[in-house]
């Protein structure tokens, strides 16, 4: 294990120049901070992902002149702008073209060579910020380093070639004293084109190049001062976590809580690489520390919630006593590529909600025609939207006693559309209406955490 840190920056943090000035002074701060990795600036990836879904040629320079305002609202507060202006307009035009293309013909190889552009532009900005802070650093395109399969909008790294292109690519940088400033999300497929590794995907990338790096740790700079027993901006009472396990903040982060991308546990889990979540605008605020095996393990340790939740109902007659009726429904979710999350059956009916964890980058919808077609074909499919999941995070909840009393007493005035209890010794899950889910979850949390 090297000596160094990987720090990545999400979108807050690079909004603007004041938050990348901040940003840069952590850098600055920390000596063992090496690469650093960087999201696009907070917005510009919605736009961006606007213009890919095709937009008309009136909407479309509306689109493009806010990306443009939010970059050049940075570029003004430079002492000396001139030349990374004229980059930040190359890349500029190159978006307009690309949109235009899109607006004739999407595509998601297209959406991800158009998107990777908010990235490019914040680290080249970026750059010039630590510049002018007396602090040189290389600007790195990550590309050349995070090998990808061709999956485009929620690519997989390809681990041997990341490593191979870490090795010949980045460490030499490093080794030479060398500070690198790279992109987060992007990454490169087999054919030479960009892809990306979906919404939220800095975290990973981070994680991943801490991983292949060998580094001491990964640092997750953010707007909030570390992982919180809820979304602090839903229920203000709660507290920050000092320390907890990745397989706790794994568990958070696949159901819903956004402050870490899911995947970013993978590489930290397998190379047991420790996360730090913290503020870029108050770093003395301290944070949370995510590692292998912190004590204690808390009964109750946090509440996650999951918005725009999908619930089929399948249900068939032919169901009652039948064999592989639930083996055809899942054949046909894994071809066209979903994966269940949670699940309860009856005798003749399933119902079940999908996993849009790590979206894909296109923000494309999950159900398709051609996937209700071939379920119906089966069964009766009911689908249901509005709906939220909440999630309560914990240690061996299957052995504690009276937890469904807690959970259900606090939730006696709300409609329980599902609930998930058994499966996991870390989580039980409960389907509520969107519109209840706040609400359940300040109601949970006050019962369980405050
Ligand atoms: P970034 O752009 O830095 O990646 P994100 O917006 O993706 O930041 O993630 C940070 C946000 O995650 C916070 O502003 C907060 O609203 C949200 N969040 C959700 N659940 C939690 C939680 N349990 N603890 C802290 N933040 C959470
Ligand atoms: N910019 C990308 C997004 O908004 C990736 C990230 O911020 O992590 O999803
Ligand atoms: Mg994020």
């Amino acid at each position: 294990m090297s000596n160094l840190s990987v720090a990545k920056f999400g979108g807050t943090s690079v909004a603007n120049f004041s938050a990348m000035q901040a940003s840069a002074n952590i850098v600055i701060a920390d000596p063992n901070t090496r690469v650093v990795v960087l999201s696009a600036s907070a917005g510009v990836t919605n736009f961006l992902v606007e213009l890919a879904n095709g937009c008309d040629p009136v909407h479309r320079a509306t689109v493009i002149e806010n990306v443009r305002q939010i970059q050049y609202a940075i570029l003004d507060e430079l002492k000396d702008a001139n030349i990374i202006r004229q980059e930040i307009d190359r890349y500029l035009d190159n978006i307009e073209s690309l949109a235009e293309a899109a607006a004739l013909a999407t595509s998601p190889a297209l959406t991800d060579e158009l998107i990777s552009h908010g990235e490019m532009m914040s680290s080249l900005i970026f750059v010039e910020v630590l510049r002018e802070l007396n602090c040189q650093a290389t600007w790195l395109d990550v590309r050349t380093v995070v090998a990808t399969d061709e999956h485009f909008g929620k690519a997989s790294p390809n681990d041997e070639k990341t490593q191979h292109n870490a090795d010949n690519v980045l460490k030499p940088l490093i080794n030479q004293g060398e500070l690198v400033v790279t992109q987060g999300f992007i990454g490169r497929a087999p054919s030479g084109k960009t892809t990306t590794l979906g919404r939220g995907g800095s975290d990973y990338s981070a994680a991943l190049l801490a991983e292949v790096l060998n580094a001491k740790d990964v640092l997750i700079w953010t707007d909030v001062a570390g992982i919180y027993t809820t979304d602090p901006r839903i229920a203000s009472a709660a507290k920050r976590i000092d320390t907890m396990s990745f397989a706790e903040a794994a568990e958070m982060a696949t159901f819903g809580a956004k402050v870490l991308h899911p995947a970013t546990l993978l590489p930290a889990v397998r190379s047991n690489i420790p996360v730090y979540v913290g503020s870029s605008k108050a770093p003395e605020q301290g944070g949370t520390w995510v590692t292998r095996d912190p004590q204690p393990r808390p009964t109750f340790r946090a509440i996650a919630l999951r918005r725009d939740q999908t619930l089929l109902t399948l249900s068939s007659l032919n169901m009652l006593h039948a064999q592989g009726f639930l083996a055809n429904v899942f054949n046909i979710l894994a071809k066209h590529k979903i994966s269940v999350d949670t699940i309860t059956t009856s005798e003749v009916s399933v119902a079940l909600t999908l996993d849009k964890t790590g979206s894909a980058s296109s923000g494309a919808e999950l159900l398709s025609n051609e996937l209700l077609t071939e379920l119906s074909a089966l069964c009766n499919v009911k689908v249901d939207t509005g709906l939220s999941l909440v999630a309560l995070i914990g240690n061996d909840l299957h052995i504690a006693a009276g937890v469904a009393k807690r959970i259900f007493g606090t939730l006696e005035h709300y409609n329980v559309r599902m609930i998930s209890y058994g499966a996991s010794t870390n989580n039980i899950c409960t389907l509520v209406r969107s519109s209840d889910a706040d609400n359940v979850v300040r109601a949970l949390h006050a019962e369980l955490f405050e």
